[in-house]
């Protein structure tokens, strides 16, 4: 049985297309057995060697497409060549005269050349698919080799979300073997968490991107691995359109980002840590330098006064320091606590005014305010935040003496801007100063001291009280930075 699925699958042309391996010998030797077969049916069974003809046309037309579907041109050719010299023997051999053996020569050239017309047509076209059929293949070898040698994890499915390629990092990044017939959308095979949350297989970046044509650009899913491995993935996902823009197939890369995430919250542990440290003697610092300032001014030493007054702005300034390391501590571990009341945003504003006036006699800050505006917030934290949005404005416009403050009501929101007319930021640095830790590094921004954590303990303090920040800036002729906060619903 096996043997004849075999000879079955050999001789099945449909079974070869794509292989180009055209065979001479397998027509050449079915087209003479053929023809032998049929000399001794018509000699020995059917006693009449004249009905040849006819049997042999349906035959040979036969024989020629299959084997010019099967060898191409080469086995139509030779089947071909087969039938010809079959039919001058024909002609030969049954003393075809006169008349007769002009029209027999005259049938055989026509036939011949039809029949070597069938032959090359098929042929071709059978060669034609094949080098297709090759060139596809090709190409999936060459996406499959691309795939396996990248450094990250991929997987690419069909339209319908059933999984095509993945790789060996993708595997290791899971922790396990990925099974033929997944579909994403429908199969879950590792518990995966999103900001906290568990999602479910809808819910997976290859299914999210499929259902609704959006992208994932750099985010991050943590998997719980069953060797008890936490593992922190990033993942960007696209679509692949085909040639009339329908969606043929989507992509996922997965980068393991657990030892980066590692990295930083040791990092995190660290700072948390040595700002603690730092906080006790600090205080102390300070308690003592205003002791001896009180001992000084009884002494009424005027040196000693001034020199104590510089050490007590610096440790405020250290102070300061510290206090913004724990917050951004605080807010990398998800400690930062709010204690939130409603409260007046326009006196915050003006208190908060008032008091760098009293510091800076420098500048001028103008408020452009619109009444009372009431918000449910934590009053400190924004009073925190326009104390950067202002000490900045003030850093960074050295020689400038204008500053703007206004706020007004939108819809359900209120609006703060800060403006100054100072060095302003690049546009492609608007973004980034939000940032941990991002400061501008061109030369005339290196010289402002600073540590790049203000905007950023900002932005998330107004991003917890569902508000948003921004920046509208240009180089060399200013910034201003706006906040928005819901109105308090009273
Ligand atoms: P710091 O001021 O301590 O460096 P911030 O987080 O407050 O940190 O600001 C981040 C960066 O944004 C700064 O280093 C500065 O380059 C830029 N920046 C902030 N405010 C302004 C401003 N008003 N004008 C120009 N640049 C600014």
């Amino acid at each position: 049985m096996k043997t004849l699925y075999k000879i079955i699958h050999y001789l099945n042309p449909v079974a070869r297309l794509g292989k180009r391996q055209y065979s001479v010998f397998l027509p050449l030797f079915v087209s003479i057995f053929v023809s032998v077969t049929l000399e001794c049916y018509v000699y020995f069974v059917l006693h009449d060697p004249n009905v040849v003809g006819l049997y042999a046309i349906f035959l040979y037309i036969g024989l020629i497409i299959f084997f010019s579907f099967r060898d191409g041109v080469r086995g139509g050719f030779t089947a071909t060549a087969v039938t010809i010299v079959y039919y001058f023997y024909i002609i030969y051999t049954r003393h075809h005269q006169g008349q007769q053996l002009i029209t027999s020569i005259e049938t055989t050239i026509i036939l011949g050349i039809l029949y070597m017309f069938l032959g090359g047509v098929i042929g071709w076209l059978k060669q034609t698919i094949d080098k297709l059929i090759e060139k596809e293949a090709d190409e999936r070898r060459r996406l499959q080799t691309i795939i396996q040698q990248l450094p990250v994890g991929i997987v690419i499915t069909d339209n319908q979300g059933r999984v095509q390629h993945s790789n060996k990092q993708l595997e290791s990044i899971l922790g396990i073997k990925l099974q033929k017939d997944l579909v994403a959308g429908r199969d879950i095979i590792i518990p995966v968490k999103h900001n906290g949350k568990e999602i479910n297989a809808s819910q997976t970046p290859l299914a999210y991107t499929l259902a609704t044509g959006k992208p994932i650009t750099d985010k991050e899913y943590v998997i719980q691995r069953s060797d008890s491995k936490k593992v922190h993935m990033n993942i960007n996902t696209s679509l692949i359109h085909g040639q009339r823009g329908r969606v043929i197939a989507a992509a996922a890369i997965v980068n393991d980002i657990t030892q980066q995430k590692e990295l930083e919250s040791r990092k995190d542990d660290f700072v948390n840590m040595a700002s603690h440290e730092l906080k006790t003697p600090v205080t102390s610092l300070k308690l003592y330098s205003s002791l001896l300032k009180k001992h000084l001014e009884k002494l009424q030493d005027e040196k000693g006064i001034k020199t104590i007054i510089s050490i007590n702005q610096q440790t405020e300034r250290l102070q300061d320091l510290i206090n913004d390391l724990l917050d951004v501590s605080r807010l990398q571990t998800g400690k930062l606590m709010f204690t939130k009341e409603n409260f007046r945003l326009d006196l915050v504003i003006r208190e908060t005014i008032a008091g760098l006036k009293a510091a800076s006699k420098k500048q001028e800050i103008k408020y452009k305010g619109t009444g009372a505006v009431a918000i449910f917030g934590d009053k400190f934290r924004i009073y925190q935040v326009l104390t950067n949005l202002l000490t900045n404005a003030m850093k960074y416009s050295p020689e400038h003496e204008k500053i703007i403050v206004q706020i007004r009501k939108e819809d359900k929101k209120v609006i703060v801007s800060v403006q100054d007319f100072g060095i302003g930021i690049a546009k492609d640095q608007q973004k980034k100063v939000f940032d941990r830790l991002y400061q501008v590094t061109e030369p005339k921004e290196k010289t402002f001291p600073g540590l790049g954590m203000g905007l950023y303990i900002s932005k998330e303090i107004i991003k917890r009280h569902r508000g948003t920040i921004w920046v509208e800036s240009e180089k060399g002729k200013g910034s201003t930075f706006y906040f928005s906060l819901p109105l308090s619903k009273k």
